[in-house]
């Protein structure tokens, strides 16, 4: 069941108070409408009836795919990066739960990415050292970020998936990189492999990120 609570909301723009929903859990499965207001970030918006100001607000949203069988918690970061959550409240989850993949993310963009990732059936570990690769040889040297890398689509090319990742340049201009072939994602999945990753995880909370491939590397991922 999906969870939410009324909240009074103060417009920054006129300063009247008015009601906006927030949720603190969400399941697509029963409830698939909040799965589109997600993904267009509609659920995530206020607007003022008064003024018709309208603003992002970000909060801690717990998002339960049960079919797919993953859940992603967006906790926002606070004004110094830091993620503030109660571990004995995430991991009251994690028990009940077996074969979940659970992750945690920082924010609005990054939840949306994971859902794409899931959603084409494909390991977001594998995404996150498909990124390292093609960062290193393409995108380092034009001084690009390895941290404003996501992943934007994926489509079956010849007898491998294809992979678009978007790119988030200095200037704030958006671009798309396409990594395919058997040196693209399979490549990926296979450096998991060889460094025995457990295909099956440990049903705990964590954070899948640009610095995942160091410890995929090392053989902890
Ligand atoms: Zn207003």
């Amino acid at each position: 069941m999906s969870k939410s609570s009324d909240i009074l909301y103060t417009c920054p723009h006129c300063q009247k108070r008015s009601r906006f929903v927030v949720w603190q859990s969400i399941n697509v499965d029963l409830d698939p409408m909040l799965k589109k207001q997600v993904m267009d970030g509609s659920l995530f918006v206020f607007h003022c009836p008064s003024c018709g100001f309208s603003q992002e607000v970000g909060y801690s949203v717990l998002y339960h795919d049960q079919r797919n069988r993953y859940m992603i918690w967006w906790i926002p970061e606070d004004e110094n990066g830091k993620q503030q959550y109660n571990v004995v409240e995430l991991n009251q989850y994690a028990r009940t739960l077996s074969g979940y993949r659970l992750r945690l993310v920082p924010s609005f963009n990054r939840l949306r990415e994971k859902i794409y990732i899931f959603d084409c059936g494909l390991d977001d570990r594998a995404i996150e050292i498909l990124k390292r690769y093609v960062w290193s040889a393409y995108l380092e040297d034009q001084g690009i970020q390895m941290s404003q890398v996501y992943f934007a689509d994926s489509y079956q090319e010849s007898e491998y998936p294809a992979i678009e990742l978007a790119i988030l340049t200095p200037g704030g201009n958006h671009r798309i990189i396409k990594a395919s072939g058997k040196n693209g994602y399979p490549r990926a999945v296979e450096l998991l492999k060889k460094n025995k990753v457990p295909n099956q995880e440990f049903t705990k909370w964590r954070t899948i990120d640009h610095t995942y491939w160091d410890l995929a590397e090392r053989g902890e991922g």
